[in-house]
């Protein structure tokens, strides 16, 4: 199964993504991840990524294919993999295209989270995650059952991240209409396109898109 998610920064992509990872065993492969991975151990790619980021603007092109194109021959990306966050622009749904066809691939769906946009800046804002396991959480949505206290691994360390407040958020949601949003269209004239109402609560959500899964 090769999966693209896309939404806005905040719908729920990289929530919905852990999950299905859980459940079929197949790697989720954030941009975003990746990009914030490289910044940390300070690489050149790391170098040129890190201002635009903190700016909420989008990385280029070729740095991000590069990146997704060489991930996508692991091993562990055999059996499919779950793209988040990435295509983010025409040019990169071009080059996914291309990638899968080079390699004798083909993508399954991509499913659309769908959110209004005035609670995107809530769910930006409010986001924080284990420092150690990744587990994603949020001040108001999504607590630890113990305060304080990772619910999968017990941890008491969790991070934020730099672009998540709500200046950036406006520049990055403008990035999404205005290079993200046409890969909506593109999608759906390829009749891949399902869209789910990533206004739900989390568990609701998940059996949209489990419900779009089971039929491929
Ligand atoms: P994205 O990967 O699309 O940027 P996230 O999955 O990180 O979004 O979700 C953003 C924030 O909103 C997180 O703090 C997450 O816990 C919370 N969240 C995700 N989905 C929902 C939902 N359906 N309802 C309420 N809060 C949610
Ligand atoms: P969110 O899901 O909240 O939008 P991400 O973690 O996917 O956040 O992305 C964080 C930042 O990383 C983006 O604002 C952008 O600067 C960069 N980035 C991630 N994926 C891409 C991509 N496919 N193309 C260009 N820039 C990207
Ligand atoms: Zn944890």
């Amino acid at each position: 199964m090769r999966l693209i998610l896309l939404g806005p920064p905040g719908a729920g992509k990289g929530t919905q993504a852990q999950r299905i990872v859980e459940k079929y065993g197949i790697p989720q492969l954030s941009t975003g991840d990746m990009l914030r991975a490289a910044v940390q151990a300070g690489t050149e790619v790391g170098k040129r990524a890190k201002a635009v980021m903190d700016a909420g603007k989008l990385v280029s092109d070729d740095i991000v294919i590069a990146i997704v194109s060489e991930r996508i021959d692991q091993p562990d990306c055999e059996n499919g993999f779950i793209l988040d966050g990435f295509p983010r622009t025409l040019v990169q749904a071009d080059a996914t295209e291309a990638m899968l066809k080079g390699k004798g691939l083909e993508l399954s769906k991509v499913v659309e989270i769908q959110v209004d946009d005035k609670i995107l800046a809530d769910r930006v804002s409010g986001r924080y995650t284990c420092a150690n396991c990744g587990a994603g959480y949020h001040d108001t949505n999504v607590k630890p059952k113990v305060e304080g206290v990772c619910d999968r691994c017990g941890s008491t360390h969790f991070k934020r991240r730099p672009d998540d407040n709500r200046e950036t958020v406006v520049t990055r949601l403008g990035a999404y209409y205005k290079e993200t949003s046409p890969l909506i269209g593109y999608y759906y004239a390829k009749g891949k396109l399902q869209s789910v109402d990533g206004m739900a609560d989390i568990d609701h959500v998940t059996g949209e898109i489990e419900g779009i899964l089971s039929k491929l």
